[in-house]
């Protein structure tokens, strides 16, 4: 491809991206570095449109700081992120806060100093917060970038020198956030549409665009958990998860089950990373264990998860 090529095509996905993008997306009209920071940490493995409408509005409007969310208990974040599910993130989320309070560092060498930040958030910090000419790569990007040149099988390095090359460092903000909308809209993993894409003229794998990209096949573990329910006046017992994905979240105490078959309540289906679990909730009268007593009523605002929240609709069912 000729030089002049090159900017061709880097211009016409400019066109495209003015025309036809995401750019009402509500961290697209904002320069606050944590609002576009926070909403990088809730896109990580969560639907756009849920986030979008639910979760980043009512995050900010608890917490429209780094400097209030660093204020926050643990609790009160956990709380407000019931329901988006790998709650590490939440916690990383309010330990960079307590780092730094007055804002993000400026740089992708000390942004991977924080916790939860990888190269992709520090780079897309860097380049939609801060508008530095950094290249980024995320699933959606990777794949534009894999077909685009016709790389098969690239590895995580050579797609990062792939986006260096054909980073556009006149508009490198729009023209990353407009290959990764163009992943996401456009040359999708299935049934890439190369017809209208701006790409096309000098897209090197539009041919069998199949060949550049192979979903990894993921490998699921499953496992069976149990957990008591023991309710006093309106109450239910938990205790403070210690390890894991849930760490420092209220949940059920676990149970051995083989003791408590003849109050089994029932079962669920729960799928959680690689976990395919099927969790079973036992009546019980008392728990041996330090116990935190969460009133019913709470349950939309008491740090637990959407697990937890399946175990109660369980029990509130069985007393019908
Ligand atoms: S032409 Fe087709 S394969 Fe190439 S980048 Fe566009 S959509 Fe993807």
């Amino acid at each position: 491809m000729t030089k002049l090529q090159f900017k061709a095509t880097q211009e016409s996905l400019l066109g495209w991206y003015e025309t036809d993008a995401r750019n009402s997306l509500p961290w697209r009209k904002t320069s606050d570095i944590y609002h576009i920071y926070l909403s990088e940490i809730m896109l990580q493995q969560t639907q756009v449109s849920r986030v979008a409408s639910e979760y980043y509005p009512k995050f900010l409007q608890k917490f429209p700081t780094l400097s209030a969310l660093s204020k926050a208990s643990l609790e009160e974040v956990f709380s407000l992120w019931s329901g988006l599910g790998y709650y590490r993130r939440a916690k990383n989320l309010h330990s960079t806060a307590q780092l730094c309070p007055e804002g993000l560092p400026d740089t992708p060498k000390d942004l991977l100093k924080l916790p939860g930040i990888g190269r992709y958030t520090a780079s897309a910090i860097c380049s939609f917060g801060y508008k530095q000419s950094v290249s980024v790569v995320d699933t959606n990007i990777a794949r534009v970038l894999a077909r685009f040149f016709a790389e098969k099988d690239a590895k995580e390095k050579e797609l990062w020198s792939l986006a260096d090359k054909f980073l556009n460092t006149k508009n490198p903000t729009e023209h990353n956030l407009a290959l990764m909308d163009l992943g996401a809209m456009v040359c999708m993993p299935k049934n890439p549409d190369c017809d209208s894409c701006p790409l096309s003229k000098e897209c090197l794998g539009k041919e069998n665009p199949d060949l550049y990209y192979k979903k990894k096949s993921k490998v699921y573990v499953d496992k069976e958990l149990h957990f008591g329910m023991c309710v006093k006046e309106n109450s239910f017992a938990t205790v403070k998860s210690q390890e894991g994905m849930y760490k420092d979240m209220l949940k059920l105490p676990s149970l051995e089950a083989h003791r408590y078959e003849d109050a089994c309540l029932g079962d669920f289906k729960h799928s959680v990373t690689h976990f395919r679990l099927k969790v079973f909730v036992y009546l019980v009268d008392e728990v041996q264990e330090d116990v935190t007593w969460v009133n019913m009523q709470d349950i939309d605002t008491a740090p637990i998860s959407s697990l937890t929240q399946k175990a109660l609709k369980l029990y509130k069912e069985s007393l019908v």
